[in-house]
């Protein structure tokens, strides 16, 4: 049996009292982090090795128990106190490997309101269990029976509080079946439309607020970028750009996980190019953007695929689906961005994106043949599912 994460991910409803105190138990979170890290930075600097995680430990709980001044601390739930000073351990961690940049000083200012929770959260009957805090109610649309991991509280642009709780699922480790090539589709991703398939389904087009959310959020930014800097008026313009940023994250967060869910239910096996490096090709930050969100939705279908036991093949992105005429195997090479349809030297009449799609399915039935394929990835990789609810 492999074991896998899977993080869930719910939209709470506080209330007033409760939103408080989810509030200070975020402040209680940064507060111990700003604290641990000058800790760290002191002791660094006297002896120039890293404090013991243990004494760092039993320092907060003196500092908790004996400073009347730190007393406000004892309302913060113990377990999630002590995960603050793991946290900042892992950080080190991988400062020293290399792997992030050094810890910094978190400010109220610049980083959300979080805080996480290693055990005894459970959700129940529409609410969510949180130590110190009480039975929060949550728009809870899917049951969660693994046992949980652990819980993340955080805050959005707009003030509404998520809790994502990460689960472990166990799989057996039992060969996927070769896929009917007949039940094998190949996917092609667009601006125009979203998704183009390799057989008679109608491709998706894009939904139109992905175009107005993007306008809406440009014009937001340079809203901001306008006002004077640590101005009254510029803060206030930042707040309103996040949330018009996290609206719009949220909608195509749904728009993908309907499209996805759909797609993997429907077929045994699913092609798709590979874009992980498509992205430092390019220089446009909004082409990015885009290529960041389809990413979003392979990963999407990556792991439901996996937990389907059923092929996710990726294509490399040098392959030239939407430039190879299938009929004569000629390569297009005077193909443009802006062509939506082609005509090859052999006759062959193209539609780009379904001959895209299509050539995606024939490469990655090929490679999935040779054994070229692979596992879908999934190291250490944790799998989301959100269920926002309006
Ligand atoms: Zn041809």
């Amino acid at each position: 049996m492999a074991k896998h994460r899977k993080v869930y991910r719910f939209r709470m409803k506080p209330t007033t009292a409760q939103g408080h105190a989810l509030n200070r138990m975020a402040g209680a979170r940064r507060f111990i982090w700003n604290w641990a890290l000058r800790r760290w930075k002191d002791h660094y600097a006297v002896t120039g090795k890293s404090i013991p995680l243990a004494q760092l430990s039993s320092e907060l709980t003196a500092l908790i128990k004996k400073q009347p001044e730190t007393a406000w601390l004892k309302d913060a739930d113990s377990q999630a106190s002590q995960q603050v000073l793991k946290d900042l351990h892992r950080a080190f961690t991988n400062f020293f490997e290399k792997r992030a940049r050094s810890p910094k000083f978190k400010s109220r200012k610049r980083d959300k309101a979080r805080f996480r929770i290693p055990q005894r959260v459970k959700i129940k009957d529409g609410g969510v269990f949180v130590p110190k805090i009480g039975d929060v109610r949550i728009f809870q649309s899917q049951d969660v029976t693994e046992e949980t991991k652990s819980a993340t509280f955080q805050r959005g642009a707009d003030g509404t509080w998520y809790v994502s709780l990460v689960v472990e699922l166990e799989m057996p480790d039992i060969p996927i079946p070769m896929p009917d090539p007949a039940k094998t589709v190949g996917i092609d991703v667009g601006l125009i439309d979203y998704a183009t398939f390799s057989d008679t389904t109608l491709p998706v087009p894009a939904p139109k607020f992905f175009r107005k959310g993007q306008r809406k959020l440009r014009k937001a930014q340079r809203t901001v970028s306008r006002r004077q800097k640590g101005s009254k008026r510029k803060a206030k313009a930042a707040r309103k750009a996040a949330i018009v940023h996290q609206k719009f994250a949220d909608q195509r967060w749904d728009f993908q996980h309907k499209l996805s869910t759909k797609i993997v239910g429907q077929y045994a096996a699913v092609c798709v190019e590979d874009l992980s490096l498509k992205g430092l090709a390019r220089t446009k930050p909004a082409k990015s953007i885009n290529d960041a969100a389809f990413g979003e939705f392979f990963r999407q279908l990556r792991y439901k695929c996996l937990w389907n036991h059923k092929h996710c093949i990726q294509i490399d992105r040098f392959f030239p689906s939407s430039r190879l005429c299938h009929v004569c195997g000629a390569t297009n090479d005077r193909l443009t961005l802006s062509d939506r349809e082609w005509d090859c030297d052999c006759t062959t009449h193209h539609q780009r994106d379904f001959l895209a799609a299509c050539n995606i399915r024939d490469e990655g039935l090929r490679m999935l043949a040779a054994g070229q394929a692979g596992e879908p990835k999934r190291s250490g990789r944790q799998c989301r599912t959100r269920h926002a609810g309006q």
